[in-house]
């Protein structure tokens, strides 16, 4: 079977009804926004390239923004102009600390983006952001192979500053049988492990994503008391391989064309309460990781489907500004 047919059958074959975005001009980049985290200004990019090979995991339509079809290098490598010849100014490009790349899939996955273009992004960054400490790839773990990264880290060295690696892959749920059997991520605590005994040996960071309330028919307590126990998990894990750990924590929103859509519209998922963000993010303190709380939907929720109903509830001023600096009393509201 083809690629792009595997990746609609997997689509399909979790109740997944979204399109793939084949309406995008192929040498434009999905999305790009600016963030602020501990490491200060964060560029963060989605390239449009082949949709995620994996594509199963429940609540997620990530893949919609993406092409169901190959999308070649060279197209990749324009995209990566553009970022540096529009999104890259002259005036924010030496604010830059941290930049964060994605294709809503796996970066790694060559099949699915280009090395060739991997490599030219680095290049074009190290000529571009002299200030960059960070570079963050999202990827699945299944595609770090650990030569390759010591590669990219010794490209990344050449650069004004020597910019870090980091790596981010979605563990979604700290529950194995709510992690596999329920939200069908494929990730094994055992791979997880691996993992991060292999970046730690070679000084990369770790990122990993998880999600509050995964899935339809969650109680409020059950998800807080999942991701408090990804973190006390990925507390002892930073701890036994001495490696620098962030979690970054998404309320689950309500899809588009996912199973999740159809639960919020019968009532059977609601998001999260950003009083349970509080409560999970107050348990965290002295953990020995960092936390970063996405608020941002990317566009891709229905409406109302998401945990952020009023901008200017304090309680995401206080999150938002925990993001910058992790000063847990901002949230002792
Ligand atoms: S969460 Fe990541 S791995 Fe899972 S389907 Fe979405 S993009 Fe693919």
């Amino acid at each position: 079977m083809e690629l792009s047919e595997a990746i609609l059958y997997r689509t399909e074959s979790v109740g997944k009804s979204y399109h793939f975005g084949e309406a995008q001009n192929p040498s434009l980049p999905a999305q790009h926004w600016f963030q602020q985290s501990t490491d200060g200004l964060t560029l963060f990019i989605v390239f449009y390239s082949q949709a995620c090979r994996w594509s199963k995991c429940l609540g997620c339509n990530l893949p919609s923004k993406m092409s169901q079809f190959h999308v070649p290098f060279d197209k990749l490598m324009k995209q990566v102009d553009y970022v540096f010849d529009y999104v890259v100014s002259e005036e924010n490009r030496s604010e830059i600390r941290k930049v964060i790349v994605s294709n809503n899939g796996s970066i790694l996955d060559e099949d699915t983006f280009s090395s060739t273009a991997l490599f030219y992004f680095i290049a074009k960054m190290n000529m571009t952001c002299p200030s960059a400490k960070t570079l963050c790839i999202e990827t699945r773990p299944e595609y770090v192979d650990i030569e390759e990264l010591e590669i990219l880290a010794r490209v990344l060295k050449e650069g004004e500053t020597h910019t870090q690696l980091e790596i981010a892959v979605g563990f979604e749920a700290f529950d194995d049988d709510l992690r596999n059997q329920v939200f069908f991520k494929g990730l094994t605590i055992r791979s997880f492990e691996e993992l991060a005994e292999k970046l730690a040996q070679h000084q990369f960071k770790l990122k990993t994503y998880f999600m509050l309330k995964p899935v339809p028919g969650m109680t409020e307590a059950e998800a807080i008391e999942d991701i408090v126990s990804g973190i006390e998990y990925l507390s002892a894990i930073a701890k036994k391989y001495d490696i620098e750990i962030n979690m970054h924590l998404n309320p689950t929103y309500a899809a588009y064309g996912t199973p999740l859509e159809k639960a919020f519209n019968e009532g059977t998922f609601s998001p999260p309460k950003l009083q349970s963000i509080q409560q999970i993010l107050l348990s965290a303190r002295d953990k020995g990781i960092s936390i970063f709380v996405g608020l941002y939907d990317e566009g891709l929720a229905v409406p109302g489907g998401s945990c952020v109903n009023d901008p200017a509830d304090k309680l995401v001023a206080a999150i938002e500004r925990f993001n910058e600096c992790q000063d847990y009393d901002l949230l002792l509201l």
